[in-house]
């Protein structure tokens, strides 16, 4: 098994707040991009900046590239892109990148998927004679940028070793933490602990400055002591009480994440009370805010 992969024809889609960084990276690294998202324009003006190639469908972007990456919302859409999607009774459907994939091609999926889901679609790509790798991320779209993003691997072994060249453009801190979609699992997981920690954060916030002890001197003093985590030390000066809302990682998808992980403890029967509760506050959240709306928006929805 070849590990030196410099040079791949890669066909990368999904170019929102994270795959635009991440694709970056990868044309910088000298790899052969075909990019495609729904948003036509972004995919244009991308093409030019990247010198890359410009597709009008995933499966256009596909044909020849021996690696797919997908960096999109969630599975449903991995789903419709990867399997393609039936048309209405009568009406042919959008064909998917299987239909174009040489045998022996890879299908590394970033986004935050449904680990169930990606089970069943990595078994779908073998039989099609191709490997799908679950490789979520963390870092948000900084460590995008910067190409440092940590990277949680589902998969064989075998196949993190022929991807390591392409995925060390994105991120440095790779793991490989178990089977196909154990990424995606890992990832809800990670999420779940970190909307928890944001959610006992704003709550702690709201508590004490009604007591009136001012939030910014809170946070201070949680960043010296134990209550130190991810939202009081990289979100709340820097987006909440900024008033910014801007860290780039939208609400929708921190619910999606949530709901992920606690569909999975149910259907492994694991009881996760505190897991159903913070579920229910970001669903909720996500459910009467608009798409657009930022996670860390959650500081103002909680108290409002
Ligand atoms: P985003 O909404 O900014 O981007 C998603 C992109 O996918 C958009 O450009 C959209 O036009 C495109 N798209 C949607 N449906 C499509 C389809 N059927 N075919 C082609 N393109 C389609 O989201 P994001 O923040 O870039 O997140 C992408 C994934 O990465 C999500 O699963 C998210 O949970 C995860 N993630 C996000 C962050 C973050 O900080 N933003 C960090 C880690 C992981």
């Amino acid at each position: 098994m070849t590990t030196t992969n410099a040079g791949e024809r890669i066909a990368f889609i999904g170019l929102g707040t994270m795959g635009q960084p991440m694709a970056r990276r990868l044309a910088e690294a000298g790899h052969a991009l075909s990019l495609f998202d729904i948003d036509a324009a972004v995919v244009q003006r991308l093409a030019q900046e990247f010198g890359a190639t410009a597709a009008t469908s995933p499966v256009e972007a596909a044909k020849g590239a021996s690696i797919v990456i997908t960096m999109l919302p969630s599975s449903k859409e991995v789903d419709a892109t990867i399997l393609g999607v039936a048309g209405a009774p009568g009406v042919p459907g959008a064909p998917g990148v299987l239909s174009v994939l040489a045998p022996g091609s890879f299908v590394i999926d970033m986004s935050s998927s449904d680990p169930m889901r990606t089970r069943a679609l990595a078994e779908t790509v073998a039989k099609a004679g191709s490997t799908l790798v679950d490789a979520p991320v963390s870092g948000a779209v900084r460590r995008a940028r910067d190409g440092t993003l940590s990277i949680m691997i589902g998969g064989a072994e075998a196949s993190l070793e022929r991807l390591r060249t392409v995925l060390s453009a994105m991120g440095t801190q790779i793991f490989h933490v178990g089977a196909d979609g154990a990424g995606h699992a890992m990832k809800a997981l990670n999420n779940y602990v970190s909307a928890a920690a944001l959610v006992a954060t704003v709550e702690a916030l709201h508590v004490g400055e009604k007591f009136g002890i001012d939030p910014a001197v809170m946070t201070k003093v949680f960043n010296a002591s134990t209550g130190k985590n991810n939202t009081t030390e990289n979100k709340v000066a820097q987006f909440m009480l900024s008033g910014k809302y801007d860290s780039g990682f939208l609400l929708a998808l921190m619910a999606k994440d949530v709901g992920i992980a606690i569909g999975l403890a149910e259907t492994l029967g694991i009881d996760a009370p505190m897991g159903h509760v913070c579920a229910d506050l970001w669903r909720e959240a996500a459910a009467g805010s608009p798409r657009t709306t930022d996670h860390t928006e959650m500081y103002h929805l909680l108290r409002d």
